[in-house]
């Protein structure tokens, strides 16, 4: 089989939040789909590794942020390469690009945040079922709000990589003479003539297949 067949499917991109206590926390998904329309429901899927995930299955909500053609990719850098287990991302010391936005961070009717930058639209979810997927859960969710933010067209995953992720190239500076692995999702580099099978990228939590071999000569 090849593999490439799997990025031929077409995604959207979307920032998920939830809010536990009085923690709020946001990361980046491409899989939220409309399954049902009568009544409206809407398939999640998050990783099991992202902290959002865990905060979903205790509360049984969420606020799915739909991510447009503005975006910029520090939006990405701040929602999707840095983990609420270790950082509060809706604190505007988290990253240039919450200080810049932070008044773009409303809290909607259901109590959790949406994001009112990059993006042209919010849908409030509550959970229904979950289905175990090993890597990831999905959330099977009843639709019970949303709100346009403005009419930017919304931005597909693959849009993200012709033409947001190209910021992204200028992160990762490639050392003359040696190999190197890059993260063809987010641009992260890897310095070591073999990346492990088992890797896990740092930012975006991509696996090493999703990796290629650069070779830099001096
Ligand atoms: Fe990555």
């Amino acid at each position: 089989m090849d593999k490439k067949v799997m990025e031929k499917l077409s995604y959207g991109l979307f920032v998920c939040t939830a809010k536990e206590g009085n923690k709020d926390n946001g990361c980046i998904i491409n899989t939220a789909i409309q399954v049902t329309n009568t009544p409206n429901r809407v398939a999640v899927a998050i990783n099991k590794s992202n902290f959002t995930h865990d905060m979903v299955v205790k509360t049984k909500v969420m606020n799915v942020c739909v991510i447009s053609k503005k975006a910029d990719f520090d939006m990405f850098k701040h929602f999707g390469f840095q983990s609420g287990k270790d950082v509060d991302k809706f604190n505007v010391a988290s990253s240039q690009w919450m200080k810049e936005n932070i008044n773009n961070c409303k809290r909607a009717e259901n109590g959790l945040m949406y994001i009112a930058a990059g993006t042209n639209s919010y849908i409030s979810l509550a959970v229904q079922d979950m289905i175990d997927l090993d890597s990831h859960t999905l959330f099977i969710c009843a639709v019970t709000d949303g709100a346009i933010i403005d009419d930017s067209p919304s931005a597909t995953y693959q849009f993200y990589h012709q033409n947001i992720k190209t910021q992204a190239e200028k992160i990762g500076t490639t050392p003359e003479g040696k190999t190197i692995w890059k993260c063809k999702i987010c641009g992260y580099v890897y310095e070591g003539e073999d990346l492990p099978e088992d890797f896990i990228c740092p930012w975006c939590k991509h696996p090493a297949s999703d990796f290629e071999k650069v070779s830099v000569t001096a």
